[in-house]
Parts: C-alpha cells; structure tokens; sequence
C-alpha cells in the first residue's frame, strides 16, 4: 500500500483548537469481515488488533471524570470485538449515550443474529454505512453481495423499531463517494435516499449523513497509485470554507485506538498523528486529569476534507 502521509504532513491548513470533550470515539480493533475500498481504516478479516477490556475500563474511567455524554464506538467491525456487549451494557449503566457505527452486512453474518436485537434492547444509536442506493456502486466499493445484504440488515433494523417515529431507536445512514470527489449536497441526497430505499424495500431511516473520503490509508494509497492524489488535493483545497473549521469533530472529540493511545480524530489515529500534534502519542491514562479546552489540535492537509464544500464530520455534513 502507498503512504499519503509524507504529502499531506507539511501543510498550510489553519490552527485548530478544542473547545471542550463532549464524545469519546472508540475504535475498538480493525477487525472487519469486509475490506472496502475507500477504508481509511485499512480495515479487514485479517486483521487481528482487538481493543481488551482494561483499555475499554480505563476509556470509561475517562468518559466519567470528564463528564463526556457520548460513547462513539467503530472499528472495523466493532461488534466483532469480544468485549462490545460488555463496554456497551457498561456505558448504558453509567448514563452514556453510546452510537455504534456497523457495518450493517455484519448482521447478517452468521454468529451475529444477536446483534440487532442486541442494540434495540440497549437503547443504541446506529450509524450504518450505504454508500449508494445503487446495488452496482456499492457492490463495486464494498464487495459482491454487500448492498443485498446491507438492505436485509437495514429492514431487519426497521422491524426493530429502529427508524421509526416515536421509538427512539435512531438510524442514520452514510453515504461517502465512490470515487474522487465531493459528496452532493446531504439534503437533497437524503430525499433520494428516502424516496428510493422507501419505494424499492420499504426502509425508514432518521438521518443520512454524507462524508468526504480523506486522502489516507487505502483510498489515499487508491489515488496516488491512480495518479488523481494531487487532483483530489485540489479539489479539496480549492473547496476549503474557513467557516466549516469551526464544527469540525475533533472540536469536541478524540479518538482512542485499540491499545489506548488518544488522537483528535479517527483520521488523526490512522495517520499515527498523537493529540495535539505532539511528537509522542498520547495514553488514556496520561488524559485522566488532563484540560482539553483551549488545546492545540494536530493537523495536517487530510483536514481539508473536513472543511471542503458542505464540510465533513462524523454527523455528516456541517452546513
Ligand atoms: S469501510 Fe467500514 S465496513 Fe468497510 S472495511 Fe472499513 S471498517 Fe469495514
Ligand atoms: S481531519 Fe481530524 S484533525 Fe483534521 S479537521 Fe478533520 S477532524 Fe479535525
């Protein structure tokens, strides 16, 4: 795989700094049963780094002492983790609110028919990634028989309750573009989506959240070995908005990785890029007392895919 990171370390991207923690995002290993193009995360079945449960102990510690409200729990496949019922039973206990980002194919894996139920029972947001409403586009992105499978587990989600008026039971969607641009405007596009997914398979969803593909990992290592890096660099520099920097995630988030090292963000993480852009990563346990509000944040030219156009966030689009 091709390394983004030696063009996108020396930037001109503007100072950033937190304005306080408010989510804790958790990445809970790079376990994954599929191995998307676009992955930032460079996820997949082969991969065996798996967060354990004093990481998971020490991450809540945190969570408590710093009055954190959100639990935002990813992977790979996150509930591929042994330990997922365990941190999420745990975090509901203590008042968290937790959101699980599936992969919604992992419900219809075999072995994982507790998934669903599992998550309604406990009160837990969903953010399932479907890239398309297009069987070809994600098919092409995620792998043969995903979008298929993807639609069963969203109509199982639906039979849960989740989607639905009145339940509480919240369903967004992701949508991130197959290719090297913008994501389309996310209002416009979720009415497609609502109108599609409702006629065609009778799903309800409560949001659709649209991101930018960041210029890392494999897609990164996609558009340099496709000649586009510098391209899509300018498609994102050319898009930037300074207004956007202000609701960017890593804001009021960090990201712990699987061994418990903190970073600003997912992206942050998977660039190896410590909190704060410091030359040392950062634990969970050095964090405990630690002031997050006013902190520098590390960053680098894979921001601009925070601030380009609508902007891009782990809620979708910012404007
Ligand atoms: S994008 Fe999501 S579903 Fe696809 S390989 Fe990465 S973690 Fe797994
Ligand atoms: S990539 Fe991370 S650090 Fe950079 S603006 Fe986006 S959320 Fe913040």
């Amino acid at each position: 795989m091709r390394d983004s990171w030696p063009r996108l370390r020396v930037s001109d991207f503007p100072a950033l700094h937190r304005s306080g923690l408010a989510t804790l995002q958790m990445n809970l290993g790079y376990l994954c049963n599929l191995s998307c193009i676009h992955c930032h995360v460079d996820a997949g079945p082969h991969r065996t780094e798996l967060m354990d449960r004093a990481t998971m102990e020490l991450a809540l510690q945190l969570a408590q002492r710093r009055g954190v409200a959100t639990l935002d729990v990813t992977g790979g496949s996150p509930e591929m983790n042994p330990d997922f019922r365990w941190l999420v039973e745990r975090a509901r206990a203590l008042g968290l609110q937790v959101i699980d980002r599936c992969n919604p194919t992992i419900i219809e894996e075999p072995g994982y028919e507790w998934v669903a139920p599992f998550l309604a029972a406990h009160g837990v947001a969903v953010i399932a990634s479907l890239p398309c409403y297009s069987e070809a586009n994600v098919d092409e992105q995620r792998g043969d028989g995903v979008f298929v499978a993807s639609i069963r587990a969203l109509q199982r989600l639906n039979a849960l309750g989740y989607g639905q008026p009145g339940t509480g039971l919240v369903l967004n969607l992701i949508y991130n573009p197959n290719g090297a641009f913008l994501p389309p405007p996310q209002d416009e596009l979720e009415q497609e989506y609502r109108h599609l997914l409702g006629r065609r398979f009778g799903i309800v969803f409560t949001q659709l959240f649209t991101l930018a593909n960041m210029p890392i990992k494999r897609f990164g290592s996609w558009l340099i070995s496709k000649g586009k890096f510098d391209e899509y660099m300018g498609t994102l520099r050319a898009a930037h908005r300074l207004e956007n920097a202000a609701g960017v995630m890593c804001r009021t988030l960090i990201s712990v990785d699987y061994q418990g090292y903190v970073y600003d963000c997912d992206f942050n993480q998977m660039l190896r890029l410590p909190l704060g852009g410091a030359a040392t990563p950062r634990h969970l346990r050095d964090l405990l007392e630690a002031p997050f509000e006013g902190a520098p944040i590390g960053v680098a030219d894979h921001c601009y895919g925070c601030t380009a156009g609508q902007g891009s966030s782990c809620g979708g689009a910012l404007r």
